[in-house]
């Protein structure tokens, strides 16, 4: 499992955040946000795909390699 952002789309909105606030990160400063883990574990794929879900602007992609 790997997560990519697509950061020309990002809006720093930070649902992901919410989502999975281990795996996404945004600082005050941060137009877009920040992956922490690219290669999140497998316990963490229900909230890592919810959180690829919530994103308005479909900024994330979850990727199976
Ligand atoms: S939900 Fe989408 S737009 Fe919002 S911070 Fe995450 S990747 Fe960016």
């Amino acid at each position: 499992m790997r997560v990519s952002l697509d950061a020309s789309k990002c809006q720093a909105y930070g649902n992901c955040m919410v989502t999975a606030p281990d795996v996404f990160d945004i600082g005050d400063d941060d137009a877009v946000v920040t992956v922490l883990v690219e290669h999140p574990p497998e316990q963490r794929r229900a909230d890592v795909g919810e959180a690829v879900r919530s994103c308005p602007v479909e900024a994330l992609t979850l990727h199976e390699d």
